[in-house]
């Protein structure tokens, strides 16, 4: 599908409507590409998180909350929360399409055109990268064949192997 890209770099560098961030619940920041995004986009970021924090509690596993870009290029930074790999049987794959799914519902709320997504939970989290790359493809295929407002999906792989791994998933 043409709406979908595949890219590798650092996803705080894009240029989109909107980032998305393998965020933790608790929403206060932490490493990989979470703390990426809070060290390019200062301070804001985190306030934003904490009001959302004040008033909800932080983030469950596969939802999402929005705040702004902060110094970002990006206007928007979506914060999703990707399951912790657990062996596969706490549900993690439906909870890894929920987050998916649910950021891009969030785009379309905040009339998102572009968007950037990370590898979520491929990384401290531990999720399998081959079954992440096929969920995370298949989940923004089954979205965007619903939805006509969103014009581009950018997969932003970080490492070598998932950029691979997408490349020949979506040939
Ligand atoms: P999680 O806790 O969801 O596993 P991580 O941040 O540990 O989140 O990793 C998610 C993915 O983000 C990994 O594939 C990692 O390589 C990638 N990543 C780390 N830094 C960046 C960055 N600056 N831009 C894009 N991706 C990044």
């Amino acid at each position: 599908m043409n709406r979908i890209a595949i890219l590798q770099g650092d996803i705080t560098k894009q240029d989109v409507d909107a980032i998305v961030n393998a965020a933790n619940s608790s929403l206060l920041g932490g490493g990989g590409v979470d703390g990426a995004i809070h060290r390019a986009g200062g301070s804001q970021i985190l306030e934003e998180c904490g009001q959302i924090r004040n008033k909800q509690g932080g983030c469950k596993t596969g939802e999402a909350v929005i705040t702004s870009g902060g110094r970002l290029k990006a206007k928007y930074v979506i914060h999703t929360v990707g399951p912790v790999w657990n062996g596969g049987n706490k549900d993690e794959e439906q909870l890894l399409a929920n987050a998916y799914w649910n950021s891009l519902q969030l785009a379309v709320a905040n009339n998102i055109d572009t968007i950037a997504f990370p590898n979520i939970s491929t990384g401290i989290y531990g999720f399998p990268k081959g079954r992440a790359a096929e969920i995370a493809i298949d989940t923004v295929h089954r979205f965007l064949q619903q939805n006509e407002s969103i014009k581009e999906v950018i997969f932003c792989c970080f490492d070598e192997e998932n950029t691979t791994l997408y490349k020949k998933l979506l040939k």
